[in-house]
């Protein structure tokens, strides 16, 4: 067997660092992928193997070191795919998919392997009122929740049974076979399909978890929602999810705040508003009318000639800022109503008050004025 310079075929120098080469390597595999080279397979399958072999010894700082000593990598054992499988997808980024597609099903059977993982998280909707969101509050609601299966313990076999070390595996949750294959042979690994991974047999199942070793119950959650929450605000319950498998983390629960809307308030961010109607004559005199707040009522002073669509301001009866002191204020506009019946002795007053503000008597006449407005539309309409 010919001396291989692995520096050659990376085409990099002997200082390189394991950037540097893993760099070359990447360019060079994509390179010469043999699928990318279909009118020159064969060539680029031999490149291709160099490329890895290569990179198999120098992306090793103790192989690296070994054949820099020795200026050789024969003796060293052959090459292990596993071992350099193994650095994992992280390792290389999008890089695996190279891998995904030149070893085909084998790439996917590892990941396959019974290792632990994260439970799902939860979502839970949450409808809350108006003022709860405003000021916050402490509630409780009820989750779906696992446990462990107080009939078989977790296990999933039935009690008095006992679960059995997988024939198959002999308890690795992993079947190796060696495979013949144009870069020489490899091991193959795959998961174990009798136990699925899990390197046992549960010969009878419990019947109250159906094997799973989890039974589905419901917990009581306290929840404690912060003053000043929207609708769309998420509160995160962490370790309250689905439970993990093969001892991996439990998901979290995720509360999703919906506000129902307020009969009387609107709110804009930290501000809200509201509407309230006094009588023209308060509008004119001015005086002090009673406003709804989120804590009830207050009273604000209206001076007088107020226009109707004036709005005044209450600094402070907003909503708070979450997580902060801050607060929004109130905004409150006035309508001002105008009547719709007079009584005889009420027209003639405001006749008298008309005269007196100097309009001519001719034109407001024995109809009011505001009938004399609404008829003046009328026509114009007809
Ligand atoms: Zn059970
Ligand atoms: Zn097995």
């Amino acid at each position: 067997m010919p001396k291989k310079d692995y520096y050659e075929i990376l085409g990099i120098n002997k200082d390189a660092s394991t950037e540097e080469i893993k760099s070359a390597y990447r360019k060079l595999a994509l390179k010469y992928h043999p699928d990318r080279n279909p009118s020159n397979k064969e060539e680029a399958e031999k490149k291709f193997k160099e490329i890895n072999e290569a990179y198999e010894v120098l992306s090793d700082p103790e192989k690296r070191s070994r054949y820099d000593q020795f200026g050789s990598a024969e003796g060293m054992g052959g090459f292990d795919f596993r071992d350099f499988q193994g650095r994992g997808p992280s390792d290389f980024g999008d890089f695996s998919d190279i891998f995904d597609s030149f070893f085909g099903t084998r790439t996917r059977r590892r990941e396959e392997r019974a290792r632990p993982q994260k439970g799902a998280d939860l979502r839970y909707d949450l409808e809350i009122s108006f003022e709860d969101a405003a000021f916050g509050k402490e509630t409780e609601i009820e989750v779906p929740h696992w446990e462990t299966c107080p009939v078989c313990q977790g296990s999933g076999a039935k009690p008095g049974s006992t679960p059995q070390t997988c024939p198959d595996c002999h308890g690795s949750g992993e079947v190796r076979t060696t495979q013949s294959s144009i870069f020489g042979q490899f091991v193959n690994v795959q998961t174990c399909r009798r136990c699925h991974g899990e390197g046992k047999i549960i010969t009878e199942v419990c019947s109250n978890c159906r094997g799973t070793g989890k039974v589905r119950t419901r917990k009581v959650v306290k929840v404690k929602i912060p003053a000043g929450v929207d609708s769309g605000y998420r509160l995160r319950v962490a370790g309250m999810g689905e439970p993990g498998e093969r001892g991996g983390p439990t998901g979290d629960l995720y509360i999703v705040i919906s506000v129902k809307p307020h009969k009387l308030f609107k709110r804009e961010g930290i501000n809200i508003r509201c509407n309230t109607t006094i009588s023209f004559v308060k509008a004119a005199l001015g005086g002090e009318i009673t406003v709804p707040t989120l804590e009830g009522n207050v009273k604000l002073k209206i001076p007088a000639g107020t226009q109707p669509n004036t709005v005044f301001r209450l600094k402070g009866k907003g909503i708070y800022k979450i997580g902060t002191k801050q607060r929004g204020d109130q905004y409150v506009k006035i309508n001002v109503e105008i009547p719709k019946k007079l009584s005889s002795e009420q027209k003639k007053l405001l006749l008298d008050f008309a005269k007196l503000s100097g309009e001519d008597p001719d034109t407001i006449g024995e109809k009011g004025v505001f009938d004399k407005i609404k008829d003046a539309f009328n026509q114009n309409e007809g």
